[in-house]
């Protein structure tokens, strides 16, 4: 990271501040941190520590499963949407 995060001005590398908007660089273990927050959010493992520790499960698997939805992209929901429908079409077809 060669610049500011919050404003973009040019930081060197002995600054701890922005000369410039006067904010914090981030330091390597507040990135880590940073890191590990994100994965925990997004990685399955992260996903199924945070509903199995909720008090309200259900409503943890509704929150993740809208969450999941949301992130997905557009080419993301038609490759589920076409795969939900052929599993239909070949279910009904078998009935
Ligand atoms: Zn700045």
């Amino acid at each position: 990271m060669n610049n500011c995060p919050s404003c973009g001005h040019e930081r060197s590398k002995t600054e701890t501040r922005c000369p410039a908007c006067g904010a914090f660089y981030p330091t390597i273990a507040e990135l880590l941190a940073e890191e590990e927050a994100y994965e925990a959010a997004h990685s399955w493992r992260g996903r199924w520590q945070k509903i199995w520790g909720a008090t309200d499960r259900k409503q943890a698997v509704l929150e993740e499963c809208k969450q999941f939805w949301t992130g997905l992209s557009l080419t993301g929901k038609f490759s589920l949407f076409v795969i939900f429908v052929f599993v239909f079409a070949l279910i009904v077809t078998v009935l």
